[in-house]
Formats: structure tokens, C-alpha cells, sequence
């Protein structure tokens, strides 16, 4: 077999690190855990990336979820040129951003309310400030594993590429702000009541990835939400679902809709820019009053609510709410993936499990069942790496780390789910 060149990719990367921390400026990009170089991309349209060398690749990373239709979607393309030519900041209330918040509270269950950011990790640390504002409490549960951004109440156990770096606990993060984040197991309610039980009355929120999919994908088991629901309702805690991959990708009212579950506050991102920078929170119209400034809970942004990025993110939004056909589309073809890749890896003699739910899914080479942290955790070995550079060289693109989740866009055909299977088969002749 051929191996591709990335002889570009080589250079660029030796350049890159003197420059930027690890030649990149989100950790996970630089391979770390897969080895070999980093690829720089040069463009994509549809589901197809090309490389700085020329190389293609079908995308199963997707940008980490946002472009769920595919890369340099036309209208989205048309609406941000045409927008850029007035000017692609004011800092002043636009009319656009009236018109995002109105879809995003009727597409999103529970949102009377949404206030714009920059990004999902800004969306997670200014609900969390709103959630301690609101209750008058500090401290805060999240579960092991799941990854809110890196603010610093954030940064215990947390999953993605602190997980992937096994940098689990980061230093700069003071003893004080990681005393009051309380850690549960995500699948695991028990947990939660002990937790709860030990700090009565100090809790302000529970914020949880209602679909785990920074340790690969993880679903809810049943009754894992409508439990945290339960328990948050009767102690008076916020529940905070944080839906920066979920939201919009799930269902068009994301995770809350598909598992008829409604929290107290959502955090977006990803989906919601369409690739732009963008991220949102919001929830309860009497919560949300409490933000700056009808409120005193202080949070801001020079870019908030940006032009171009409204566009971009509104775009989008609305060819998901118009034709919720896509989502059936999606779920149909990484069904067929699902089926299609346990049937070789069946074959293969390897330990494996693959977890799936609507458009996100991620292979896990270990035995047994892959439900929390710690049975993710046995996925981390010398098999992934392999996998990866072997579906690189085949020509498909997945994200480099066996703790992040595979997204799926619209713009995969048939054809491509075929392409992939073939690839899938390669690469697992390779390995033993
Ligand atoms: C990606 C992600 C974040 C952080 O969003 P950024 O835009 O990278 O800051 C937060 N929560 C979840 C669940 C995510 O997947």
C-alpha cells in the first residue's frame, strides 16, 4: 500500500513550533496521542478535506461537530460574503442577533432567553457564574470525563484533550476554585446522591454532557437524565445540560428534545456558528433577568453577537429547522457505518466496542462496555493510534484521539459510507 506524503504538512509543522505552544493553538491538533504529523489542512468542501500536500480525506471530525452539513455549505458561503461587505463588526445591537435568538429559543426546549458568546468554553464558565449568581451557592457537580471548555472550574477530570494529554487536573487551576467542583461518574446516580447528601444546601448547579462525547461517545443509560432531573428539581440545584455538541446535532432541539428532558440552562456552541466562533447559554426567562444588565451577574464580549458569525451560525440553523429530513438521513447512514464496522471488527478478533447515538459515534479497542470514564479510560491504547494512522492513509480523516467522538455531516454520501468500510477493512488487516 501507498503511503500519502505529507511532506508539506512536515514543514509547516517544524516551522509551526516555533512559533506556537506544540505548533498549534488547540492541543489535540498537534497528534499527540496518535503520533506522526499533524495535518494542515488547506480547504474543504462537502465532506472532503484536502491537505497542504494535495492529499484528500473524507471528514469525520468535522471541525469537532460544527459543519453537520458538510463544508462551504453555498448559501452559507453566499450570505457571509454578501454580509462581510458591511463591515464585519459595530459592537452595537444588529438586527440579525434579534433574529438568532428568536430561532435559537424556538428551536431549543426551555429557552425563553439567550445571551450570544464567543465560544462553548465561555458559554460554560458564564452559565456557571449565572448558576452561583442566581442560587447564591459555590460549588458546582460535574462528572468525570465529561469536558465543559477549560475554564478553571472545569478542569478536573476533564475529558477531551486533557484526557487525551492526561493532563486531568491542570496546573494554574487554584485549590480553591477545584474545591468547589464536586466530582459524580457520569451513568452513575448513586454518585450523584452521595455527592449530594455530603454537601446539602451548598450546590448551585449540575452541569452534565447529556450525550458524553469528549471520552468517544458515551450515551445516557435510561433514566441517567430523567434522574439527574429528579434530583436537582427536589435540592433546589440548577441543572445545567451542556449541549456545545449535542445542541442542534441530536435532534434541532438537541439533546433535550430527543430525550424529552428539559434543564434549567443550555450551553451551545459548535453547530450554533456553522464554524464561526459562536457560543450561547440561556434558559429560563427569570435566570437569564439576572444577567447584565437587567442583572448583576457581569459577563460581556467585544464580539458578542458578531455579524458574520450570525450569518454564518443563522444559516445553518434554519436549513436544520426547515428539513428535519437530515437528521433521519444522518442517523440512516452512521447506522449503516455502525453495522458495517462491527461486522469487520467482529472479524478481526479485536477488543472493541462501538457506542452510537443520531449522527456521533467512536470506536473504543477495548472488551467490555464503554459507559463512563473509567471503562473509557481502557480504550487508551496502543490500538487507536494504529487505527487512525491507517484510516490516514486510506484517505479518511477521524479525530486524532480515542477519546473524541466521530460527527457525521449531511454531506457524506453512500457512497463515502462505502468508501470508509473499505478503508475500515484495510486498516484491520494491518493489525492483531
Ligand atoms: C467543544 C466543547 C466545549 C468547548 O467549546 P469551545 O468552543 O471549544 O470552547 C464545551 N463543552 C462541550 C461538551 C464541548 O464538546
Amino acid at each position: 500500500m501507498k503511503n500519502i506524503s505529507l511532506e508539506r504538512s512536515k514543514k509547516l509543522f517544524q516551522q509551526a513550533q516555533k512559533v506556537m505552544p506544540g505548533g498549534v493553538n488547540s492541543p489535540v491538533r498537534a497528534f499527540t496521542s496518535v503520533g506522526g504529523t499533524p495535518v494542515f489542512i488547506r480547504k474543504a468542501k462537502g465532506a472532503i478535506l484536502t491537505d497542504e500536500d494535495g492529499n484528500e480525506y473524507l471528514d469525520y471530525f468535522n471541525s469537532w461537530g460544527p459543519m453537520i452539513l458538510g463544508h462551504a455549505y453555498p448559501p452559507m458561503v453566499a450570505a457571509v460574503r454578501e454580509r462581510i461587505e458591511d463591515s464585519s463588526s459595530f459592537g452595537a445591537p444588529t438586527e440579525l442577533e434579534i433574529e438568532m435568538a428568536e430561532l435559537v429559543c424556538e428551536m431549543v426546549p426551555g429557552m425563553d432567553m439567550v445571551r450570544m458568546v464567543n465560544s462553548g468554553t465561555e458559554a460554560c464558565m458564564s452559565a456557571i457564574r449565572l448558576a452561583r449568581g442566581y442560587t447564591g451557592k459555590d460549588k458546582i457537580v460535574k462528572f468525570a470525563g465529561n469536558y465543559h471548555g477549560h475554564g478553571d472550574t472545569f478542569l478536573i477530570k476533564a475529558g477531551s484533550g486533557a484526557l487525551t494529554l492526561g493532563l486531568p487536573n491542570s496546573p494554574g487551576v487554584t485549590s480553591g476554585t477545584a474545591q468547589n467542583t464536586l466530582l459524580a461518574n457520569f451513568n452513575d446516580l448513586a454518585s450523584v446522591r452521595e455527592i449530594v447528601a455530603a454537601n446539602r444546601g451548598e450546590i448551585a448547579a449540575l452541569i452534565v454532557e447529556p450525550v458524553a462525547g469528549n471520552m468517544g461517545c458515551i450515551p445516557p443509560q435510561e433514566g441517567f437524565l430523567q434522574g439527574l432531573r429528579d434530583i436537582c428539581t427536589a435540592e433546589g440545584i440548577l441543572l445545567i445540560f451542556d449541549e456545545v455538541m449535542t445542541g442542534f446535532r441530536l435532534a434541532p432541539g438537541g439533546a433535550q428534545e430527543r430525550f424529552g428532558i428539559t434543564a434549567d440552562l443550555v450551553c451551545m456552541g459548535k453547530i450554533i456558528g456553522g464554524g464561526m466562533p459562536v457560543g450561547a447559554y440561556g434558559g429560563k426567562r427569570e435566570i437569564m433577568s439576572q444577567v447584565a444588565p437587567t442583572g448583576p451577574v457581569y459577563q460581556a464580549g467585544t464580539l458578542s453577537g458578531n455579524p458574520i458569525a450570525m450569518i454564518s451560525g443563522l444559516t445553518q440553523l434554519k436549513a436544520l429547522k426547515k428539513d428535519p429530513a437530515i437528521y433521519d438521513r444522518l442517523e440512516q447512514k452512521t447506522e449503516r457505518l455502525h453495522e458495517g464496522m462491527d461486522a469487520l471488527l467482529r472479524k478481526s478478533g479485536l477488543p472493541y466496542q462501538i457506542n452510537r447515538i443520531g449522527s456521533m459515534i467512536s470506536l473504543h479497542f477495548c472488551p467490555d462496555p464503554v459507559v463512563d470514564y473509567e471503562s473509557a479510560a481502557q480504550g487508551n491504547n496502543d490500538y487507536f493510534p494504529h487505527f487512525f494512522q491507517q484510516m490516514l492513509n486510506h484517505g479518511v480523516f477521524l479525530p486524532p484521539s480515542a477519546f473524541e467522538t466521530w460527527f457525521l455531516s449531511d454531506a457524506l454520501t453512500d457512497a463515502h459510507i462505502a468508501q470508509t468500510l473499505e478503508a475500515v477493512a484495510a486498516s484491520l488487516e494491518t493489525m492483531d
